[in-house]
């Protein structure tokens, strides 16, 4: 027997709709590209995503059509994300920062009709052009003014324009919740990048667990800024989220550095942020030379890589933010753990909280996660057991876009995700490395994760990595691979030294090595691939 209640399809357009009309006038600000503050108020937005709409229909886009995007977070860009999907077209978003190979592959991979793109990257995609040959048009996403005098790009058009063609109203189709909303490309470090195809049911559902008290806790009295892009992973939700809660949000363009966030996250009164580490260190070196205080900001949620205990601490202590760990992947939409403290963990004392809040959290709703051996056993959720993390769930994907090798399912359903955690026994997941970067000595395995979150507490380090590198006895040995911050001096016994005491003496790096700069892969992690080819020939003193 079926229920009684309406199927109303979960669609995308819902949301925009949703904040039109009932926060009509809560704001939506930008730091645009060209230069300058742009306000105005998801009443607007809503009316210019339908003109965006009207637009991509008047150029033959239609339901299913890839469109790309290679923009920052910015008012465009956003209404993009519900002109693209709430048409029912797909919206690709596109990583700028990938290696121009990379981008020609995807977007010819994707088919994209259109691409849309920021002024910061009319140079770019003069480059691309000649290669994507389904691309039938590049859309400059500003006005006349900045359309450049002569440019070789085959059909240029732009943005305003194209919007001010249009009259208000275009009705959102009605389809079904299933349909393809959005698509994102991990980026892989050695295999060509996957293609992560959502549909507007998985986003809607993230969207409502995004939301919830033990996930982001916003509410319509927050002011969201996220620092994490909309070009990766659907800038983990928020642009959906915000106009679901209808709270102001504020969106900072190029404008990445440090005096910049700052600046904005005072000026528009801020209360909640979401970034990857790397940014955060950035802040907080600036904060700390400034002797600056934030005036609202309370909460940020830290993810994308392990956040280290030290910037947890630091932005507690000194800057009263509340620094939530999460965990999650392009292919889980991206939210797959948060950490929040159970009410009983409450009266542990501040050191043992602060031991559980490091770790990346605990399952929410709409994601089923489980550890398991090398033969897909099961493994205990006591905290200690290591295994390959498997996930689940109606946000989670199942296969990739146009793919032609098997998914990462297992036969029963579950997605490998390539990470290796262990579970305590209050749910809480710990990631210790990624499958392919685990360091096995003895037979037992030393999670890179921990060491390098050791290390960067060492007041003179800026990043670290860590690698196994061969050894005669046990196979593998860890190397710490570091950068030291400007004008900053350790030596390696010092630095080795400083793990005493921290891990178990097997786990202590065997040597240091010193270097201006570790590599990243286009989402800000550490390229491992790479720091094992440059340490390739490494010989460890035995
Ligand atoms: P991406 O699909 O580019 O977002 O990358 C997902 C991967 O980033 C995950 O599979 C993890 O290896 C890593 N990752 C994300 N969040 C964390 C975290 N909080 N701690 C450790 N690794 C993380």
């Amino acid at each position: 027997m079926l229920g009684l209640m309406m199927s109303q399809p979960l669609r995308i357009a819902g949301l925009i709709e949703h904040a039109a009309k009932w926060h009509g006038d809560t704001e939506i600000v930008t730091r645009l590209t060209e230069g300058g503050i742009h306000r105005y108020t998801y009443a607007d937005a809503h009316r210019r995503s339908q003109q965006l709409a009207g637009a991509l229909t008047a150029l033959g886009v239609s339901m299913g059509d890839r469109v790309g995007t290679l923009a920052w977070n910015n008012h465009r860009h956003f209404e993009l994300y519900y002109g693209i999907s709430g048409m029912g077209a797909v919206c690709h978003t596109i990583n700028p920062r990938l290696f121009p190979e990379q981008l020609v592959y995807i977007i010819n991979h994707a088919q994209d009709r259109y691409i849309f793109f920021d002024l910061t990257f009319l140079p770019l995609v003069e480059k691309l052009a000649p290669a994507c040959p389904h691309v039938l048009g590049w859309v400059l996403m500003s006005d006349q003014a900045h359309l450049p005098a002569d440019t070789s790009l085959p059909l240029l058009l732009c943005y305003e324009d194209l919007l001010n063609e249009q009259p208000a109203g275009f009705n959102w189709p009605v389809f079904d919740e299933n349909t393809a909303s959005s698509l994102c490309y991990t980026s892989g470090t050695t295999d060509q990048p996957k293609g992560v195809l959502y549909s507007h049911r998985s986003t809607l559902l993230h969207s409502y667990a995004a939301g919830l008290p033990d996930c982001f806790n916003c509410s319509v009295r927050d002011v969201i800024l996220p620092v994490v892009p909309m070009f990766h992973v659907n800038a983990w939700g928020i642009p959906y989220l915000a106009p679901l809660i209808g709270c102001k949000l504020v969106l900072p363009g190029p404008g990445l550095d440090a005096a910049s966030l700052f600046e904005l996250f005072e000026a528009e009164g801020v209360t909640f942020s979401a970034g990857v580490p790397t940014i955060w260190f950035g802040l907080l070196t600036f904060m700390r030379e400034k002797q600056a205080r934030f005036s609202t900001l309370g909460k940020m949620i830290v993810g994308g890589s392990s956040c280290p205990p030290a910037l947890l601490k630091a932005f507690d202590v000194e800057l009263g933010v509340t620094i939530r760990h999460a965990w999650g992947m392009t292919e889980t939409s991206p939210l797959g753990t948060v950490n929040t403290l159970k009410s009983r963990q409450l009266s542990l004392s501040p050191d043992e909280q602060f031991a559980i809040q490091t770790k990346q959290g605990r399952a929410i709703f709409g994601v089923d996660m489980k550890i398991v051996d090398d033969s897909g056993a099961e493994l205990p959720h006591n905290g200690v057991a290591f295994g390959d993390l498997l996930v689940r769930g109606p946000f989670i994907v199942a296969d990739y876009f146009r793919s032609s090798s098997p998914g990462e399912l297992t036969q029963d359903g579950w997605f490998r995700t390539g990470d290796v955690a262990t579970i305590d026994a209050d749910g809480f997941l710990n990631i210790t490395d990624r499958s392919k970067d685990v360091i096995k000595s003895g037979g037992e395995w030393i999670s890179s994760i921990d060491l390098e979150n050791l290390a960067v507490a060492h007041p003179a380090v800026a990043e670290a990595a860590v690698i196994g590198v061969p050894h005669p006895k046990w196979g593998e040995r860890p190397l710490l691979i570091v950068v030291c911050k400007p004008g900053q001096d350790v030596s390696p016994e010092e630095l080795l030294a400083f793990f005493d005491g921290k891990v178990a003496s097997w786990w202590k790096p065997d040597a240091v090595e010193f270097v201006n700069q570790l590599p990243h892969t286009a989402t800000g992690k550490l390229l491992k691939t790479r720091l094992r080819q440059d340490f390739a020939g490494y010989t460890l003193a035995v």
